[in-house]
């Protein structure tokens, strides 16, 4: 068991090591931003049960007000437990990526087992007349196993945890988008709302010098349960709407066509 897993994190670090240095995706023009957010519902919990439908009120006004567009993962089996939510999100124009079935780790899945989470996250998805041609696993807990199920299933891109400034492709079409940070410093309590937008505008103020792509992500339920927190992207978004900044982008846009 130790041993399989340690070969399957070797197997992993390959991949991402040959796709990042063999396999990158040409881009033109300057720095982008890709920002998300894991829907995660009830399935972040008695606090997601509680905070996510308010966090995504905010959320999606937030972005209307910025005329932004950016990518949902969404917990599949939402599409059923809350599908006017996930309506609302198709509606306003923004995209829809998939977060796992119900929020399981590929990386806890076998082979057979990851056929059947992604075929339930299909059926899930198709009750709204949505096909997302993008894969983020919860907590970023990616196997070999998934990327290439991934890819056979036409899956066009999956965003994880990478130190990656751009996107390239990990198993045969399948684009890698490299995610460097979210907002679970909030979750866990190990940083505050400040320290958290001082790291991410760090991050996007070298994206901007290096021109590279930076992908990152948000919780609902955290934007529904901390008042500073919700003020504090607002504010965000406003300055990397005016002035110097990169385009923010969905990742479907990014990971290219
Ligand atoms: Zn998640």
């Amino acid at each position: 068991m130790g041993s399989g897993k340690w070969l399957e994190r070797r197997h992993r670090r390959a991949l991402s090591w040959w796709g990042a240095r063999f396999g990158r995706i040409p881009r033109r023009g300057g720095a982008v931003l890709g920002l998300f957010c894991d829907c995660e519902g009830g399935h972040a919990g008695p606090v997601g049960e509680r905070f996510a439908e308010k966090g995504l009120d905010r959320l999606l006004q937030m972005l209307a007000e910025h005329e932004l567009r950016i990518t949902f993962n969404v917990v599949a089996d939402l599409c059923r437990t809350q599908p006017r939510n996930i309506r609302r999100i198709v509606e306003a124009g923004h995209e829809i990526a998939c977060h796992g079935w119900r929020h399981e780790r590929p990386s806890d899945l076998a082979g057979a087992q990851i056929e059947e989470m992604l075929a339930k996250a299909a059926d899930c998805f198709a009750e709204l007349g949505v096909r997302p041609a993008g894969f983020r696993s919860p907590q970023s807990a990616w196997s070999v196993g998934l990327v290439r199920c991934l890819g056979a299933r036409g899956y066009r891109w999956n965003a994880e945890r990478d130190k990656a400034k751009y996107p390239y492709r990990i198993a045969g079409r399948l684009v890698r988008l490299p995610v460097a940070t979210d907002d679970w410093d909030l979750a866990d309590g190990s940083g505050t709302v400040h320290d958290l937008l001082e790291k991410w505008r760090h991050g996007v103020d070298g994206a901007m010098r290096g021109g590279q792509v930076i992908c990152l992500g948000l919780h609902e339920w955290i934007v529904g349960r901390d008042d500073d927190y919700a003020v504090a992207l607002g504010r965000f978004l406003g300055e990397l709407c005016r002035g110097e900044a990169p385009a923010i982008r969905t990742l479907g846009e990014i990971a290219g066509r």
